[in-house]
């Protein structure tokens, strides 16, 4: 639960107005504190004590943890609302792989290349899998560490998981550098763990059995100052997982309770390993609440599903998905390439723009911004009217790309003609295909005419 400005001024030094954290009052940065605006840092007053406890308090309620590193990292937690529709979710959960070394060199090749290399554009944004999760099954430590050296120069977020100590952190030793995700931290091996997890930091995944299993884990590793965890309560079915996940995150942000303000890691690899059980599974943690979530395989067929409902759970359902508001070229337009405008629901820009690549005639797309509202609604709200995509046009530069001075605005708005031609004078504003569909016949067309 977050503290307010008024509880924490009570446990500032409160000395008379000095002012060397740059605001007014202690009051003034308290109340800075508590929305995030300001660190403590900046007073030089505070006890070693009170800030320790003040930094804890201010703490988000579910810890932000980094698996990997670079353009491969993976960062999870930090979420803010149980309900998207309260606000957004932050961090979409990392989706990732289960390779054994007890597989085949060949099939552990074979999915360590899907997770490099399966993606797929949507709306402007590439989807993809981003873990690997190394499983010692085979008992041959070699083996394992071959396969995690192999897995290692992929670059990807890696997950080593071993219940022999002694091979999970020489595994670890190996990509350390890489901040790997150890698992599984137990009561059993806790003890033994914590000196060598010290030695070379990097994120852990508890296990415990049940939520209550948990608790003394994580108290004991914050303890010794290793907070970078992700939970696994053990559910063994999906119903035991609703309810476990959903009470750890409850606890976390309803309760304030520290202990299970983790970021959680589920396996459906290991509860239903027959194929649509397990992406329903899978589909099912997207949901509610698992920020890393381990297939035991996947295809284009069976991955494509989860990453879109991924995405769609994990875009701010306050802002419609939108593109910035400029030209975008398609293809190698030049002086004689026609003009078009559409608005910057990102929805619409790309069926737009697909069907403009598929005439493969070059041309220049204009994208007025309406706020991520489609044409037609965008002009119902005053936002794609004559005056404003006039503006726009001005604004956006495109006059000295081109010779002719024409444009082409979508059908469904053609009443706006009249009034952008008056905003745009010199320019002759042509009316286009109602729907995107009708572009693939406009267009060749329209494209001889500016040629002649
Ligand atoms: S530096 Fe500390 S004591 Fe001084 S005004 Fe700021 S909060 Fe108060």
């Amino acid at each position: 639960m977050p503290i307010s400005g008024s509880e924490i001024v009570k446990m500032l030094p409160g000395r008379k107005p000095c002012k060397d954290c740059g605001f007014p009052t202690c009051f003034a940065f308290a109340m800075k504190l508590a929305t995030g605006g300001a660190s403590l840092d900046k007073c030089p007053y505070l006890s070693p004590e009170v800030k320790a406890k003040l930094e804890d308090l201010l703490a988000p309620a579910i810890k932000l943890v980094t698996i990997g590193t670079g353009d491969n990292k993976v960062q999870v937690g930090n979420e803010e609302v149980i309900y998207r529709h309260e606000k957004t979710y932050i961090h979409p959960p990392g989706i990732g792989i289960l390779v054994s070394d007890k597989e085949e060199e060949r099939k552990a090749d074979e999915k360590i290349k899907k997770v490099k290399e399966l993606q797929f554009p949507w709306v402007g944004l590439i989807l993809k899998a981003e873990l690997l999760a190394l499983q010692f099954e085979s008992g041959n430590k070699d083996r394992y560490l071959s396969l995690v050296r192999k897995a290692a120069q992929s670059g990807l977020g890696l997950i080593l998981i071993s219940r022999d100590l002694d091979v999970l952190f020489a595994a670890r030793d190996l990509c350390a550098d890489q901040r790997p995700l150890l698992y599984p931290i137990t009561k059993e091996n806790l003890d033994q763990a914590i000196p060598r997890i010290k030695e070379k930091p990097t994120p852990l995944g508890v296990y415990g059995e049940g939520i209550e299993g948990l608790i003394p884990l994580t108290k004991k590793l914050k303890e010794a100052g290793v907070d970078e965890l992700l939970l696994d309560p053990g559910s063994k079915n999906i119903l035991d997982a609703i309810r476990d996940q959903t009470f750890i995150r409850r606890a976390a942000l309803k309760q304030g309770f520290r202990p299970l303000g983790y970021p959680t890691i589920a396996f459906p690899c290991f509860m239903g390993k027959d194929g649509l059980k397990e992406i329903l599974t899978a589909s099912v943690f997207i949901n509610k609440f698992a920020s890393v979530i381990i297939l035991s395989d996947f295809d284009q067929y069976t991955l494509l599903p989860l990453l879109v409902q991924r995405l769609n759970i994990y875009t701010d359902p306050r802002f419609p998905m939108a593109v910035e508001e400029k030209y975008y070229e398609i293809g190698t337009p030049d002086e004689n390439s026609p003009v078009l405008i559409t608005s910057n629901w990102a929805l619409t820009y790309f069926i737009v723009s697909s069907a403009i690549e598929a005439t493969k005639i070059p041309s220049y797309l204009c994208v007025k911004d309406t706020e991520g509202l489609g044409v037609l609604t965008g002009w119902a709200a005053g936002k794609f009217t004559g005056d404003s995509v006039g503006a726009m046009v001005k604004k956006s530069g495109i006059e000295s790309k081109v010779k002719h001075k024409k444009i082409v605005i979508p059908g469904r708005v053609a009443r706006i003609k009249g009034e952008l031609e008056d905003a745009l004078p010199g320019w002759e504003v042509v009316v286009g295909p109602r729907e995107a569909a009708g572009i693939g016949a406009f267009l060749p067309e329209y494209a001889k005419s500016l040629r002649k």
